[in-house]
């Protein structure tokens, strides 16, 4: 009985195998995608497809964004919220897990989990950040830091030190070098690292004269930098500055996170006008990423927002470049966000799929991770 049951079972696990092997023969082989060396991750705080049409309407109804042949959308929820906040927003694709809001690169549980740049970096590849907030805000913290809050600048500032982050840009000088919960003088550490460190003051962005064998660390400002509407104008010379850096940085390839910051600030402050100016300001960012991405070949472009803030609305009485905005709140909201994707490896962007995929295509893209979801 038993032998004949063991029999049975062998010739089922025969016939098994016969038919995947089956359908392995039948199948057309695929090409195998190719992969990008370079990834640069662009993220319109609080961006929603809304912001994204004022912008376009209020622009000659033109954005570099609709030169994107892959677009998706992302499912925009905290681990135990349906509203996120930038922080588990921005953790989310850092490090593929949804956490609680306020979260920086730690899970649900505050157990840090390592980000895509840590491991880019143990990939040795060129890794940066840039932001139009302070370089300690939420978005780009969770690129950097493993704490439990938002809260933690000068904590989430000391995770500067512990990288080999080839470029950062951005504000928040103060919780560098004039830091209340300590005597450290993190710019002095970054010199003391190799780092050339500059910032606002000494000499505008653009006018700097560049050392390629050097990192370097740029204070945009000594709190947060200002809005593009009252002369910020940093973000589009970085943005075409970064990719060329890091590319000469490293053989291996790059991974970049640029931030538009005050796309969210507008809609906290139910801003139509700041919301249009910082929308705008990101899609130069857009365009001058695209154009390396288009002359260079190998890099993959994503463009995606944490989550829309203000519940932005186009409301009736709106004309081509008269835009009249509403609101239905003043924080963020839950609704699907878009994805741009373009270069090696853009279609798997396509589809509807949560924020934490987007982590996990670009690990799989760059052969950390072995499944492509
Ligand atoms: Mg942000
Ligand atoms: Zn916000």
């Amino acid at each position: 009985m038993h032998k004949t049951l063991l029999f049975t079972f062998l010739l089922f696990l025969v016939a098994c195998g016969n038919y995947s092997k089956g359908t392995e023969v039948d199948k057309a082989p695929l090409p195998a995608p190719k992969a990008p060396k370079n990834i640069i991750l662009l993220i319109g705080d609080g961006m929603g497809l809304t912001q994204i049409s004022a912008g376009l309407y209020m622009n000659n109804n033109q954005l570099h964004l609709e030169d994107f042949p892959v677009i998706g959308l992302h499912k925009p929820y905290a681990f135990d919220k349906l509203i996120t906040d930038s922080a588990a927003g921005a953790t989310a694709f850092s490090c593929g897990v949804k956490t609680y809001n306020g979260a920086i690169g730690v899970d649900a549980d505050t157990l840090p989990v390592t980000n895509i740049l840590e491991e880019a970096e143990a990939r040795g590849m060129a890794t940066g950040l840039i932001a139009t907030s302070t370089i300690t805000h939420a978005t780009p913290a969770a690129f950097i830091a493993h704490v439990s809050s938002r809260r933690m600048m000068e904590e989430i500032a000391t995770c500067f030190l512990k990288t080999e982050l080839e470029l950062f840009v951005g504000g928040g000088l103060k919780y560098f070098n004039r830091r209340k919960s300590d005597d450290r003088n993190l710019v002095q550490e970054l010199e003391q690292r190799g780092y050339r460190v500059s910032n606002h003051v000494l000499e505008d962005f653009d006018q700097m004269a560049i050392d390629y064998n050097k990192p370097l660390a740029y204070f945009t400002a000594d709190a947060d930098p200002l809005p593009a509407a009252q002369g910020r104008d940093y973000l589009l010379p970085a943005s075409k500055l970064a990719p060329l850096f890091l590319k000469k940085a490293s053989q291996k390839g790059f991974f970049l996170m640029i931030e538009g910051a005050q796309i969210d600030w507008g809609g906290h402050a139910n801003n139509s006008d700041y919301i249009i100016s910082e929308m705008i300001d990101f899609d130069r960012a857009v365009g001058a990423v695209l154009e390396f991405a288009k002359n260079d070949g190998e890099t993959l472009v994503i463009v995606t927002s944490d989550h829309e803030t203000g519940g932005y609305a186009i409301n009736p009485g709106s004309k081509m470049g008269d835009i009249k905005g509403a609101f239905t709140s003043d924080y963020h909201t839950a609704t699907l966000i878009p994805v741009f994707a373009y270069g090696p490896g853009a279609q798997f962007f396509s589809g509807i799929y949560e924020n934490t995929a987007i982590h996990h295509k670009m690990r799989s893209l760059l052969g950390i991770e072995k499944n492509l979801q």
